[in-house]
């Protein structure tokens, strides 16, 4: 499945390595970072270039300065972190310009196994424009680029594209590596049935996955956010829920298009309902469509066990969007429910989205899942079956 080289294919001994990797970390208000899981993803592939002698040059973005440098949102505290990690020195080159004279003095100064980490590379204006002369820039560090930052691979950046027209050596690193291992073979190369799980509130942009999606799935489970525009479409009331009006007939469609294919499409039969978008408001319980006045917050029981029928016999579950919300504890049953289903199955399970892998860790069942992806946007554009620009540039085997 994985056409695409990586580290392991080219010789970075006393090479200047340049490494896109994610380290677009949350921080609090003291700058403290609040999950490292994008910096311990991020060790084997520095470790492996560390190893093998080469001068590691690390970059990433964080958060959205908006072309110009943000003090709060400088990746200094991913280099502090990163040390102490490593358990080794990462220079930090704290330049606004990214690439400019600290940088340009701490690569001179490499030694084979040295890190260096550049500033937030959305400090440039050109960076997500994908300008040329930053690309250059960051080509003129380097020998060799190695793209291991999956969560902006849906995207033609200086960093993660740009930089390949001028460093033609482009591999990726082992966490896009497995991303397009487990993710790749989940849509494409599947030991069946398939099952995928499609929720959350980003409605609009999560619809169109589903066309793709059943062609490739045995059946298909929507709950969360994205429920109501089908059961709109199927004729019943919603009350005041999240809907989409402009895709209600598009929800009819694939209705229609999963009859004809034969993929079960399965849309909750009850829902949570309140008052109020709040813990503390009245709920009920709502068979078929929804009161009025009322808001769907969390798929019923009755759903629940509906769902969970349709997976237990599962080899292969792909999870994007909570069913409920979960963040209010009166809501999370759904969500709770479905990722209790997967941790026992004796399935490849794959979680993307940013708030379904924070549900999956919040019910502490992460390690009970087969893989978690790194990448909200780009997972479900690779489930769209799109090419990634990200991927696209890497160099073919
Ligand atoms: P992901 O980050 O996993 O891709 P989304 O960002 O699309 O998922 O959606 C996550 C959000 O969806 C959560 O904050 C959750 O509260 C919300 N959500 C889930 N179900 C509903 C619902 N029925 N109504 C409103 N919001 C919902
Ligand atoms: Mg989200």
């Amino acid at each position: 499945m994985l056409n695409k080289k990586t580290v392991e294919d080219i010789d970075v001994r006393g090479k200047r390595v340049l490494v896109r990797c994610d380290f677009n970390v949350p921080l609090d208000e003291n700058r403290n970072i609040t999950d490292d899981t994008r910096i311990v993803g991020a060790l084997p592939t520095i470790e492996y270039l560390i190893k093998n002698g080469a001068k590691v040059i690390l970059c990433s973005h964080m958060g959205k300065p908006k072309g110009e440098p943000k003090p709060e949102l400088s990746l200094a505290p991913v280099a502090k972190a990163l040390s102490e990690k490593l358990g080794k020195a990462v220079i930090f080159a704290a330049d606004d310009c990214v690439v400019g004279e600290n940088a340009k003095k701490a690569v001179s100064e490499m030694a084979d196994g040295d890190v260096v980490l550049l500033e937030n590379t959305r400090y440039r204006a050109e960076e997500t424009k994908n300008i040329d002369d930053f690309s250059k820039e960051l080509a003129s560090l380097a020998e060799i680029f190695v793209n291991d930052a999956f969560g902006t691979a849906h995207r033609a950046h200086c960093s993660n594209v740009g930089v390949t027209k001028y460093l033609p050596v482009a591999v990726c690193g082992y966490l896009i590596q497995k991303e397009i291992q487990f993710l790749g073979n989940a849509v494409n190369n599947p030991v069946r049935p398939l099952v995928a799980i499609l929720g959350g509130s980003k409605v609009s942009s999560k619809i169109s996955v589903i066309n793709n999606l059943l062609e490739k799935v045995d059946t298909l489970i929507i709950g969360g956010g994205m429920a109501y525009t089908f059961m709109k479409a199927q004729g019943l009331s919603v009350g005041t829920s999240l809907l989409e009006e402009d895709f209600i007939e598009y929800a009819s469609d694939m209705m229609k298009k999963a009859e004809e294919k034969g993929v079960k499409l399965l849309i909750p039969v009850d829902t949570v309902e309140a008052s109020e978008y709040s813990n503390d408001a009245e709920i009920k319980i709502a068979e078929g469509g929804i009161d009025d006045g009322f808001m769907g917050l969390d798929i019923g029981p009755k759903s629940i066990e509906l769902f969970k029928d349709a997976l237990k016999d599962a080899k292969t579950v792909v999870w994007n969007g909570p069913m409920g919300v979960f963040e209010m504890p009166n809501f999370a049953k759904g969500t709770n429910a479905i990722a209790a289903a997967l941790a026992e199955l004796d399935a490849t399970t794959v979680i993307g989205g940013g708030d379904s892998v924070a549900a999956v860790n919040k019910a502490g069942l992460a390690d009970k899942m087969t893989h978690i992806s790194t990448g909200g946007g780009a997972s479900l554009e690779f489930l769209e079956g799109k090419e990634l620009p990200g991927i696209v540039a890497i160099n073919d085997k």
